[in-house]
């Protein structure tokens, strides 16, 4: 199936007579004849179901299509974004182990890695992507177990080097993970650019509506743990889960399994069946939804570039970005994304008075669905920040982060441009 195929009718194939919609099985648990078949199922002797928060018919094909989008061999669904990366981190560091992450990254995400892991003795060392080889070599250490970045930096829209952050992790033996979530597969697979682990916020465009948070990531399979002495955990026995070594006894599905076998079963992060339902339903439409949003975020991004109002605008898709080059080598040819950053001239103030002239496009706290949505970050999501906090975030006073829909585009632009004025 080519990838959009995949987006319509991937993973669920209905027997004679099944539904022709992937059923929704909203039931936490399993019925069985005898104790001995659950047993299997606990071994992992048998791949059926016994309990939700471990697994379940709509979410696991559900996976199995996000498997299939990102090129990948086996995925795991969370309750949100955020737990995405809380497994991924978790699955591979203890205490006194470090992650070096780009410092451009979503707001969450740097909160999650600098204050609550860093609390539990997992440190994070945040690096300028722009840095040099040398310079994110010199973070690295024995105890480094992962390199994390986003393919599309949240709000400050870098693109990801994925060459030289691929490079620099497998010289040294390590897992190369990266959110694809303002990208999605439609514009790039990181697994095909080097990278071992593909996360997304379901929330934004996989489901596209607005109306689930979820999360979900995907492993590839190059990635080899065995003889690594970074990853023990992957080739010593799990003596919590019947001495199973993850590596031998799942090949290259062992980081999904092991997130599934251990931290699923302890920290209970699943997406629920209904989510599942719901966010699939949502990524039948990826293919179109995403050309759309690509097709009308350049044309708003010509426009901001063109009013007086406006100071500066950022768009990987202006030949003039700074990202220009990156996005054209590594995303789908006339493709670079439904988010707009841009200055709005006159500062906070002018930011928010424009922001109150919108009429088609609301203020939210959300990107990425269907409805062209905005934020000023300084006076809501980074609003505990000083001016010269924000600045070292790379988001200044008067920036606005614009998410643009799928609506007409004469809409969009009407209502930008009447506000502007
Ligand atoms: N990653 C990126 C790039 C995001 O933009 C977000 C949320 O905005 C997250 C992760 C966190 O996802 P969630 O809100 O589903 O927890």
């Amino acid at each position: 199936m080519k990838f959009d195929t995949q987006c319509v009718q991937g993973a669920y194939k209905p027997g004679n007579g099944d539904a022709r919609v992937l059923p929704l099985y909203q039931s936490t648990t399993f019925a069985y004849d005898t104790p001995e078949q659950l047993a299997d199922i606990f071994d992992l002797k048998d791949p059926g179901y016994m309990y939700t928060r471990l697994g379940n018919p709509t979410v696991n094909c559900f996976e199995e299509k996000l498997a299939m989008l990102e090129g990948g061999v086996a995925a795991l669904c969370t309750s949100s974004g955020q737990a995405a990366s809380l497994l991924c981190v978790t699955n591979v560091c203890n205490a006194g182990d470090n992650v070096v992450a780009m410092s451009k990254i979503y707001g969450g995400t740097f909160n999650l890695l600098n204050v609550t892991l860093r609390r539990l003795g997992i440190e994070t060392r945040f690096v300028d992507p722009e840095a040099s080889e040398r310079e994110i070599e010199a973070l690295i250490d024995d105890r480094t177990k992962l390199i994390f970045g986003e393919t599309l930096a949240n709000p400050a829209m870098t693109v990801l080097d994925f060459d030289k952050l691929a490079a620099i992790a497998h010289k040294h033996g390590i897992l190369f993970a990266v959110d694809n979530t303002l990208a999605t597969p439609y514009l790039v697979k990181p697994l095909q650019r080097g990278a071992d682990l593909v996360l997304h916020s379901t929330t934004k465009y996989i489901d596209g509506h607005a109306s689930c948070v979820g999360g979900a990531f995907v492993c590839g399979d190059k990635f080899d743990f065995t003889c690594n002495p970074r990853y023990p955990m992957f080739n010593e026995p799990d003596e919590s889960y019947h001495g199973m070594r993850y590596q031998r006894d799942c090949g290259a599905a062992a980081f999904v399994v092991k997130a599934r076998a251990q931290l699923l079963r302890d920290m209970g992060t699943t997406m629920s069946p209904f989510n599942a339902y719901l966010t699939n339903i949502g990524c039948e439409t990826l293919h179109l939804r995403m050309q759309r949003h690509c097709d009308n975020a350049m044309r708003v991004a010509q426009m901001l570039q063109s009013h007086p109002a406006v100071e500066w605008v950022r768009y990987a898709g202006l030949e003039s970005d700074e990202n220009h080059a990156n996005a054209v080598k590594y995303f789908r040819a006339g493709c670079f994304g439904g988010m707009v950053t841009f200055g709005v001239r006159g500062g906070r103030a002018a930011a928010a008075e424009f922001m109150k002239k919108l009429e088609l496009i609301k203020i939210v706290t959300h990107i990425a669905d269907a409805r062209s949505c905005i934020l000023h970050p300084a006076s809501t999501t980074h609003r505990q920040l000083s001016d010269e906090q924000l600045v070292a975030c790379g988001i200044r006073d008067n920036l606005v982060r614009l998410s643009v829909g799928i609506e007409d585009v004469q809409d969009i632009l009407d209502d930008l441009q009447r506000a502007l004025d």
